[in-house]
């Protein structure tokens, strides 16, 4: 079933948790924007929701000095600002208890489609939602937004949709993975379908092999102790680059509707093939000149969690039979880079001399920094000096596209406003992350049970030599990081 769609002018937006760090850094800088681009009118309403005890007008005063610091473009605008914030109310509730659900209800006007979005720990997910529906807050027409971490393993994900569905149904549920909602990733699924040039070659036959990576420059340092209990393989493999893997591998869906881009994404994990454990590599960073490494971060010095993974993964389908998926993630990498570079077969017979050492043909899709698309090409070299050959790249770049016709979106904007226009394809669905969890399970209770411990790695390196080794082996090589 899909959820109604509604003028984006007859929403209530409630948001838990809206004292917090990602309330203040991304869902009100971002709602703010949408509103000073008009796409949010006069008549929504946004209700914040802590338990912390403070007015309306003092939450106002914090909101104004955090959009001052995150969204400062639009914040120098008193007028449109004063606006905004006219627009913010502030209801004291403690999830887990029985006050402040009738101020809330009270709120909240009759006619408005309701969306909850719950930015607050994932053990009070089930407690809201029944909160919800117990003190009528929720209609049918009500969406409910959930963030990362979902669950822990299979049984912890499996409890948590069932919390959830025990008060809303799946097609209220949006799951939030906010990698969908960059504009590269939107673009992967423009570029493949929208184009004759592309889908043809899309498949083994012509590429051979695809490489993505997520590398952050930071450590842990800061949420160690939240970190440690996760490490790279739940906190981002089984996420984030597992929607990158499915939107990469995917069978053209029969319309860009949500059940048939999401129903396509879970044939992707349900066709993984088990990944044995030579085909993958746990590293952890050490410390160096004096700085603390990911142990000191943590504050464990008999941690056995990885800040680094990678891993060759292969799909057990027609498409994708002999074409090997590298992913790579982690902390204190060389630079802040994510991309999926797929790499494609070189021509079956060369017919030039002085061929030059190829990398060869690929598309490189850059989801940060300066999202974009790379087109990586084989030319002649310019110039009077014979016939030589040499790689060049053709360069998207979007925010060039973009300034042309808008105002750059982040992630979190895109996806807000996906909530309220009730669009669930950029968001997870249940079955999507539990198949996710089936697949990383197996792989971590084998580190469990063998008590595996990560190789060290450098600070600002690209990550362990024992990763560089699995293309190696295979005749193949990591790009760059940075
Ligand atoms: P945070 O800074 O610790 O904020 C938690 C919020 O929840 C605060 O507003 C807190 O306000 C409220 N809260 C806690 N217990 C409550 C209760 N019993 N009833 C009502 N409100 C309660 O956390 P955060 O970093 O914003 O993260 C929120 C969620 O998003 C978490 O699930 C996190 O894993 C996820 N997430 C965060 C980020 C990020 O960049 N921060 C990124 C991805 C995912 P009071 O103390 O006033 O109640």
């Amino acid at each position: 079933m899909v959820s109604r769609v509604i003028p984006v002018n007859l929403f209530d937006l409630v948001i838990f948790g809206a004292t917090g760090d990602l309330a203040k850094r991304k869902i009100l800088p971002g709602l703010f924007h949408r509103f000073a681009v008009g796409q949010m009118p006069a008549k929504a309403g946004i209700i914040a929701v802590a338990r912390t005890a403070m007015s309306a007008d003092s939450f106002r005063d914090i909101v104004r000095e955090s959009l001052m610091e995150f969204a400062p473009k639009f914040a120098q605008d008193k007028d449109l600002l004063a606006r905004f914030l006219g627009q913010i109310d502030y209801v004291r509730v403690d999830a887990t208890g029985d006050q402040g659900w009738d101020e809330l209800a009270a709120a909240l006007r009759p006619d408005t489609v309701r969306s909850f979005y719950l930015s607050v720990a994932p053990s009070l997910f089930g407690t809201i939602a029944a909160q919800l529906t117990a003190h009528n807050i929720a209609t049918k027409d009500s969406r409910i937004v959930v963030e990362k971490p979902f669950g822990h393993d299979l049984a912890s994900a499996q409890a948590l949709n069932a919390d959830l569905r025990r008060s809303f149904d799946e097609h209220q549920i949006y799951r939030i993975d906010h990698y969908l909602g960059k504009e590269t990733v939107q673009n992967l699924m423009a570029l493949r379908f929208a184009n004759a040039l592309w889908e043809p070659l899309w498949n083994a036959t012509h590429i051979d092999h695809v490489q993505i990576t997520v590398a952050e420059d930071l450590g842990v340092d800061g949420r160690g102790e939240y970190y440690d209990q996760s490490g790279a393989m739940r906190d981002m493999m089984q996420n984030h680059l597992m929607q990158l893997l499915c939107l990469t591998a995917m069978e053209p869906p029969s319309r860009f509707q949500p059940s048939a881009v999401r129903d396509e994404k879970l044939k992707v994990i349900e066709a993984l093939n088990p990944v044995p454990q030579t085909d993958i590599v746990r590293g952890q960073y050490r410390g160096r000149d004096g700085a603390g490494g990911y142990l000191d971060h943590v504050g464990n010095s008999k941690s056995r969690t990885e800040s680094y993974i990678a891993m060759k993964v292969t799909i057990g389908n027609w498409r994708w039979a002999g074409t090997p998926f590298y992913l790579r993630t982690g902390k204190k990498l060389r630079a802040r880079t994510s991309e999926i570079a797929v790499v494609f077969r070189d021509p079956p017979h060369m017919i030039f001399p002085h061929v030059p050492e190829r990398r060869g043909n690929a598309m490189i899709i850059r989801l940060q920094p300066d999202e974009g698309i790379t087109l990586r090409n084989t030319i002649k070299e310019p110039g009077p000096g014979g016939f030589r050959l040499a790689e060049v790249n053709l360069d998207m770049t979007f925010a060039d596209i973009v300034e042309e016709h808008s105002e750059p979106q982040d992630a979190y904007e895109r996806l807000i406003m996906d909530v309220i226009r009730g669009d669930q394809t950029l968001f997870m669905r249940g079955d999507e992350v539990e198949a996710a969890w089936a697949w990383a399970d197996p792989i971590i209770n084998e580190w469990q049970s063998a008590r595996s411990t990560p190789v060290p790695y450098d600070q600002g390196s690209s990550g362990p030599d024992d990763a560089l080794m699995l293309l190696h082996r295979d005749g193949r090589r990591w790009r760059e990081i940075g």
